[in-house]
């Protein structure tokens, strides 16, 4: 895709540090570097994001995340995050699949990610919120 910072990174007109390549995918540092070793991995024929990206390439992403993640663990990390957002509303700023392995060190970290507990509010819905998606698969 002609407007696509990332496809431009493939093509090598945008300069990345690369961290692994195959004919199907390419991982390389997040320019942010929110932890130090902040990874991406995206498939190399673009796909807007995980929702839209074929079985096949997704597959893929996934196992070299995996490998990366493990690199992390061996070097120094001890523990990571994997994370892909999807649209805006949930922070996707750019429109090529990707799928973010954040190295982990302590709890000082620079990167905030918690879940709040809302089952009280919606403890009477769980089974028709579960049918929904379920009849929707
Ligand atoms: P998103 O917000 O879409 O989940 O993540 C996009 C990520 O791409 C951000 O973490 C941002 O730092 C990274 N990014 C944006 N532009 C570039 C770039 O030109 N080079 C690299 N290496 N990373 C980029
Ligand atoms: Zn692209």
């Amino acid at each position: 895709m002609t407007n696509c910072i990332f496809c431009k990174i493939i093509n090598g007109n945008i300069p990345s540090y690369k961290v692994y390549e195959d004919e199907q995918v390419l991982a390389f540092l997040d320019i942010s570097q929110t932890t130090k070793g902040h990874t991406l991995v995206i498939p190399k024929s673009h796909a807007k994001n995980f929702a839209e990206c074929d079985d096949n390439d997704l597959n893929k992403v996934m196992s070299v995340a995996k490998k990366i993640a493990n690199s992390l663990l061996k070097t120094g990390a001890k523990g990571v995050n994997i994370l892909s957002n999807i649209n805006e509303v949930a922070g996707q700023s750019v429109f090529h699949f990707h799928v973010h392995v954040i190295p982990r060190y302590n709890e000082n970290d620079t990167i905030k990610i918690s879940f709040v507990n809302n089952n009280e509010k919606y403890k009477d819905e769980m089974q028709n919120i579960a049918t929904l998606i379920k009849n929707n698969l």
